[in-house]
């Protein structure tokens, strides 16, 4: 008796997208070997992890091997990156395997990033290296954890080859999961072609599969921009209510299932300050944290253009009226997303519009004194119980802050539930741990060197980021100010 595949492949983006993408195949590598597999997900995905935790399985996650079923492509696409429109740029070192019916009868995108190169390449050598693989494996599982929507990661691969970056590193592949690949990047690429038939297919089949209940609306495709607004602004607000910094918010990054994808140059700030850049390339703060919601927006009014000839063929002017009052009204459900994120986090039920003042007074002082973001969150569940040691500690009895922290309380005074359970709640929302930029350092030097240990502490703690261990103080903190500014690089 022959055994079922590995993997139970459904492809619709190879059969239906035909022209979008180049079929292609994963470079062959020396020595394919797994580094890290996410057991739970591959559950998930309905693969027998056994079966994939093998040589051959190895060989399939890194691309070197196609398994039975699967129908290997690079997805073509365009972007405009740091605010300039690039035409052509498309997987270049990644490859969509093929897609994969999970238990929950989700369609999710089962894809290689590291795998050689392709016909998008230009000038890059399609290649990945362990570090930088392992940071988004840890950062990708890390936003699952808080419930942050995002790319998944299903393995770590060394691929036996070394790679050139700064000096040689071990080839590594991450095989990461979707729910899809789709991104603004992908329908500038064939709006900016003038190709109307190409980006009608797109925007049919991407309703099809993101929105399936707006096929039978009167204006579909509006009804699309408007679905993105409201993912996109609520997926920020979170970002914003962790503490983190994308880096890299280019259009060709933003996709349309509204996950968080890309974790190249992110990183998440310790002493807050509204300002924070760590990426190398990001020069001009384009990406900064307090710039997110705003750049969301201009993203937004990229796809919005692709739209327009969808929205309404004959009228253009109508079109752009009607896109534009789609847009317009992204700050306000920005807004009430943030004001969301923001009443969890403080404990309260919600927060009124006229309340904004009580989230602007403790940003402001916690940025004027340089407190941790993360820890300042979590102390105020203690506060809330009656214990205000940590805040304190944290804030040295910051004029300011104690201020805030008078008129916060007061404001649990109108609150219907009982105080300890709030406190419970917020601990829920309010992670003890985030990836810390200098533990995340200090794992991936780790395990480029070939000790897995401290990756494995790490990602266990992040897996379960509101439970305090003990023993494991030091990954609550901040880095110690001998670790200096931090910069990332888009090294994946
Ligand atoms: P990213 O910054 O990861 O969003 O990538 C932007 C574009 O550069 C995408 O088209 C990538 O496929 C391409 N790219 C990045 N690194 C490489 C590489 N090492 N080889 C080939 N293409 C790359
Ligand atoms: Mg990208």
């Amino acid at each position: 008796m022959t055994s079922p595949p590995v993997f139970r492949f459904d492809n619709s983006y190879f059969a239906e997208l035909e022209g979008l993408y180049a079929p292609w195949n994963g470079a062959e590598v020396p020595d394919p070997t797994i580094v890290k597999l996410n057991r739970e997900l591959a559950h998930e995905l309905g693969i027998d992890a056994e079966r994939i935790d093998s040589p051959v399985g190895a060989a399939f996650l890194a691309g070197s091997e196609s398994p039975e079923g699967a129908a290997p492509l690079a997805q073509a696409y365009a972007g405009h990156q740091f605010g300039a429109f690039v035409p052509q740029l498309g997987d270049g070192r990644a490859l969509l395997v093929g897609e994969l019916i999970d238990r929950n009868g989700q369609r999710r995108d089962l894809h290689l990033k590291g795998s050689g190169r392709t016909p998008f390449s230009r000038g890059g050598d399609g290649k990945a290296v362990l570090g930088p693989v392992l940071r988004e494996y840890l950062i990708g599982e890390f936003m699952h954890a808080v419930g942050v929507p995002t790319t998944r990661s299903l393995a770590a691969v060394t691929t036996g080859e070394l790679v050139l970056r700064e000096g040689p590193q071990p080839g590594a592949v991450l095989a990461r999961v979707a729910s899809s690949h789709i991104r603004v990047g992908t329908f500038q690429l064939f709006a900016a072609r003038g190709d109307d038939e190409k980006l009608g297919r797109l925007a049919d089949y991407t309703i099809r599969r993101h929105d399936p209940h707006l096929a039978e609306s009167e204006e579909p495709y509006l009804q699309l921009l408007r679905a993105l607004i409201d993912r996109q602004a609520s997926l920020v607000a979170k970002w914003m209510g962790l503490g983190f910094v994308h880096g890299v918010m280019n259009t060709d990054n933003t996709t349309i299932s509204g996950e968080t994808i890309d974790y190249g140059p992110c990183a998440f700030i310790d002493r807050f300050d509204p300002s924070a850049v760590f990426s190398s390339i990001d020069r001009h703060g384009r990406y900064a944290y307090a710039q997110q919601p705003q750049i969301a927006q201009w993203n937004l009014a990229r796809f919005a253009e692709t739209l327009l000839k969808l929205i309404d063929p004959t009228n253009t002017e109508q079109a752009i009226a009607s896109a534009t009052a789609a847009l317009d009204e992204y700050p306000q459900i920005y807004e009430q997303y943030w004001s969301g994120e923001m009443s969890a986090k403080l404990g309260l039920e919600r927060l009124e519009a006229t309340e904004h003042t009580l989230v602007d007074g403790l940003l402001d002082g916690m940025a004027k004194s340089g407190v941790d973001f993360t820890q300042l969150f979590r102390s105020l569940s203690s506060v809330l119980r009656g214990d205000d040691a940590h805040f304190a500690e944290l804030t040295g009895k910051d004029e300011a802050l104690e201020e805030w922290k008078t008129r916060w309380l007061a404001r649990h005074e109108s609150e219907e539930t009982e105080a300890l359970v709030r406190a419970d709640d917020m601990d829920r929302v309010n992670p003890v741990y985030i990836p810390r930029n200098h533990k995340v350092e200090e794992a991936l030097q780790a395990a480029t060197a070939g000790d897995l240990a401290p990756f494995e502490v790490l990602h266990g703690l992040l897996d379960d980021p509101y439970t305090a261990v003990d023993g494991r103080d030091d990954y609550a903190e901040p880095a110690p100010s001998d670790f200096g500014c931090y910069t990332t690089y888009c090294g994946t």
